[in-house]
């Protein structure tokens, strides 16, 4: 087992690395990341590893998903300490393509998934997912691995990723790995690390309320009226803006009106800022039985 992986950085160097390893019928795992590589991170390697023979573990803190107010510059990064981490656990190829790689000039195509991108981080962040489509589309033809892996922490950029892959005939399959929290039920985020003090303390009040908000749905309650006491709760508590708290149907992201509906699988997604650090979590939701 590799203790450091190989570290590959171009196009047709992770290509020609994948066609060695498919000669021997080897099975390919993709994880696409953007480094600072925490456990929740971790946990979508370990599957991979587990599930594949080789595994490829992308880093790379791709511009076109941020808008020029949010925090490309400032996004974590630790390339040695993401590498000794993935390495430790066996990973054959940290694929680390830089952006003139990534994009080479006079690169003009964009890949914009309508219906999931809809609504939620979408409307907040209106080129978001059109710059995850489109680099993910990129890593998955780049690479194309017989699965890759995604974390349900990010369920909506899950639900894009699937339908962009069913729509574009990439044959990879997607799958989607458990969101890893903190003790206190924080999602694990590599922009946790901006937290103050203060706020890391506060944190896991937005998970407790979405999970409060997921209670009274599951008895029943009107929807409207528990997002409502949902997002007053967080502003309460410090969170501002609140961009959203919102019970969405789990499969197709369409609202709910009234109560849910027994046997309907629901989703409550929440957004909403501490201080300058932009926190995000969904939970599932489903009619007590
Ligand atoms: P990022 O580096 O934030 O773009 O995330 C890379 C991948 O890791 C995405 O598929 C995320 O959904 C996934 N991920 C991030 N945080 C977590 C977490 N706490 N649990 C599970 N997966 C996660």
């Amino acid at each position: 087992m590799p203790t450091t992986p190989e570290i590959v950085r171009t196009v047709g160097g992770l290509r020609d690395r994948v066609a060695i390893w498919r000669r021997d019928g080897g099975r390919v795992g993709l994880v696409p990341t953007m480094g600072a590589l925490h456990d929740g991170h971790l946990a979508l390697v370990r599957r991979s590893l587990d599930e594949s023979d080789r595994t490829v573990v992308s880093i790379f803190v791709n511009p076109t998903q941020f808008a020029p107010h949010e925090d490309f510059e400032t996004y974590p990064r630790d390339e040695a300490r993401d590498i000794a981490a993935i390495g430790a656990m066996g990973t054959d190829v940290a694929y680390l393509p830089d952006a003139s790689e990534m994009y080479a000039d006079g690169f003009t195509t964009t890949v914009s998934v309508a219906g999931p991108s809809d609504g939620l981080c979408g409307a907040v962040r209106p080129h978001f997912f059109q710059g995850v489509a489109t680099v993910v589309s990129k890593l998955l033809l780049q690479c194309l691995p017989d699965r890759a892996y995604f974390g349900e922490k990010d369920y909506q950029q899950l639900l894009v990723i699937k339908r962009l892959v069913r729509d574009l005939d990439i044959p990879v399959g997607v799958v989607g790995v458990p969101t890893v929290r903190e003790s206190d039920g924080l999602a694990l985020s590599s922009r946790n690390a901006y937290l103050s003090d203060a706020d890391r303390k506060t944190a896991p009040l937005l998970n407790a309320t979405m999970r409060q908000v997921a209670d009274k749905v599951a008895h029943g309650d009107d929807v409207a009226m528990a997002e409502t006491w949902g997002r007053v709760q967080l502003q309460d508590n410090g969170f501002d803006p609140v961009d959203y708290l919102e019970v969405r149907d789990a499969d197709t992201l369409a609202p709910i009106e009234g109560a849910l509906a027994p046997r309907r699988l629901g989703r409550v997604f929440a957004a909403a800022y501490l201080g300058k650090t932009r926190l995000i979590d969904n939970i599932p939701v489903a009619r007590a039985p």
